[in-house]
């Protein structure tokens, strides 16, 4: 069985790794359109083991999450790559906030996450010593870790089982037929038995190619990070994060204390101009046409515009992201923070404006695609590969 996988990303690599283990007289080939593995989403993010405190519970996220981080626990300690239990407090700043605490907690506790506490007043405070809020959650099992080296362990097991990744090799065509999946890989014609598209921000357009719907489409967000400056990094012991609102589960300010040391504070989330623009001037008129095209994006901007502007105030002033920051952490300077790297999150959106919640993965015959794998997607990527693996070699 010849079977292929787009895009070398933490997914498409634990994928790839999966089916070579599963089925070791099968020929097993990444397709990754840059130079080196990693380079988006995956080296771009912020590190965070998630536990699975956040999710609908029954969904696939809460589910693939929980199963993930057992295994990335196991596959890290084994492979003695960093692996840090530091801890995450999610805080309400204030009263209003209290009641969606209790239903985080009330998830995390529908979906196993172990340890967690409530914690008021001073039990906030020996956690985080310069944390603002009046009550907090406190998960000590959530962990950092560095994705570029998973990464690059799942590519080594890979090639141990005798798989390979190919690398300059931007797909460009893919062509299904009764039985088998031609594909254009830059200069070259491959053709597999099955094939995965695991192509992150790109995801919807080679989906598309393999003949799905062209819904859901990926709106590209830029996370921009800034650091805490050298000698302010004690203002955070672990993970500091915010109670996320329903509506923007990725918004609010964290604070994220890395393995390689330093504490990152954001991401935010601006309309990237660009799928791979992570600079703010960076433009691809294509890009941005096709955003501004789909319907789904134009409900969503109708909807949620002042929540665009605030953000993109925080993105253009240091001093607006800082005052945000400052909720949680009040004695925070907009000095303590320099400017720190950036991300682009592959969300996809449906076309009634809502931004899709699940992962979502779509089998079509030959072809499976990842049409949607935001956070936590490093964090479940074995159960991820488990999932799709299972399903792949099912319908052989
Ligand atoms: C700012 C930010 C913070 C995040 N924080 C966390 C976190 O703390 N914890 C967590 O669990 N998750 C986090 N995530 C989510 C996580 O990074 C993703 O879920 C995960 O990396 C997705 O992996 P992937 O392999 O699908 O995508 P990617 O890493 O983006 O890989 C896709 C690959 O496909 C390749 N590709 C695309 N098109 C083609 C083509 N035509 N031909 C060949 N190759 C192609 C790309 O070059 C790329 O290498 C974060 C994401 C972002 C952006």
């Amino acid at each position: 069985m010849r079977i292929g996988v787009v895009g070398a990303g933490i997914i498409g690599l634990a994928v790839a790794r999966r089916l070579a283990e599963l089925r070791p007289d099968a020929t097993v080939t990444v397709l990754e359109k840059e130079s080196d593995i990693a380079t988006h989403q995956t080296g771009r993010n912020s590190g965070v083991v998630h536990a699975g405190i956040y999710y609908a519970p029954g969904s696939l996220k809460a589910r693939l999450c929980r199963l993930g981080v057992a295994q990335l626990h196991a596959y890290c300690t084994e492979r003695k790559i960093p692996y840090e239990e530091c801890g995450k407090l999610v805080v309400a700043v204030d009263e209003s906030e209290v009641g969606r605490l209790r239903e985080l907690e009330r998830r995390a506790t529908e979906n196993g996450v172990p340890g967690m506490r409530w914690l008021e007043g001073d039990e906030l405070r020996e956690i985080e010593p310069h944390a603002a809020g009046v009550a907090g959650l406190h998960s000590p099992t959530t962990a950092i870790t560095d994705y570029r080296a998973v990464a690059r362990a799942f590519r080594d097991d890979l090639e141990t089982g005798g798989g390979s990744v190919v690398l300059g090799a931007p797909v460009t065509a893919i062509v299904v037929g009764a039985d088998t999946v031609r594909v254009r890989a830059g200069e070259e014609e491959r053709e597999f038995d099955r094939l995965v598209v695991c192509a992150g921000v790109y995801s919807d357009r080679l989906a598309r190619l393999a003949g799905d719907e062209d819904e859901p489409v990926i709106v590209p967000f830029r996370g921009e990070y800034h650091r805490l400056a050298p000698g302010r990094e004690d203002l955070v012991r672990g993970l500091l994060y915010p109670v996320p609102d329903p509506a923007y589960p990725f918004l609010g300010v964290h604070f994220t204390r890395r393995v390689s040391g330093g504490v990152d504070v954001g991401p935010n989330a601006v309309l990237a101009l660009a799928r791979e623009g992570y600079r703010r001037r960076d433009v691809r008129i294509g890009d941005l046409a096709a955003t501004l095209r789909s319907p789904g994006f134009r409900r969503l901007a109708r909807r949620h515009w002042r929540m665009g502007a605030r953000e993109l105030r925080g993105s253009l002033w240091r001093g607006a992201f800082a005052a945000e920051a400052r909720r949680y952490v009040p004695t925070l300077r907009t000095e303590d923070l320099v400017p720190g790297p950036a991300g682009i999150r592959a969300q996809a959106l449906d076309p009634d404006g809502s931004l899709v919640d699940d992962f979502r993965i779509r089998h079509l015959g030959q072809v499976t695609v990842v049409r949607n794998a935001p956070s936590p997607g490093a964090t479940s990527s074995m159960a991820i590969a488990d999932h799709i693996a299972d399903e792949v070699l099912r319908a052989s």
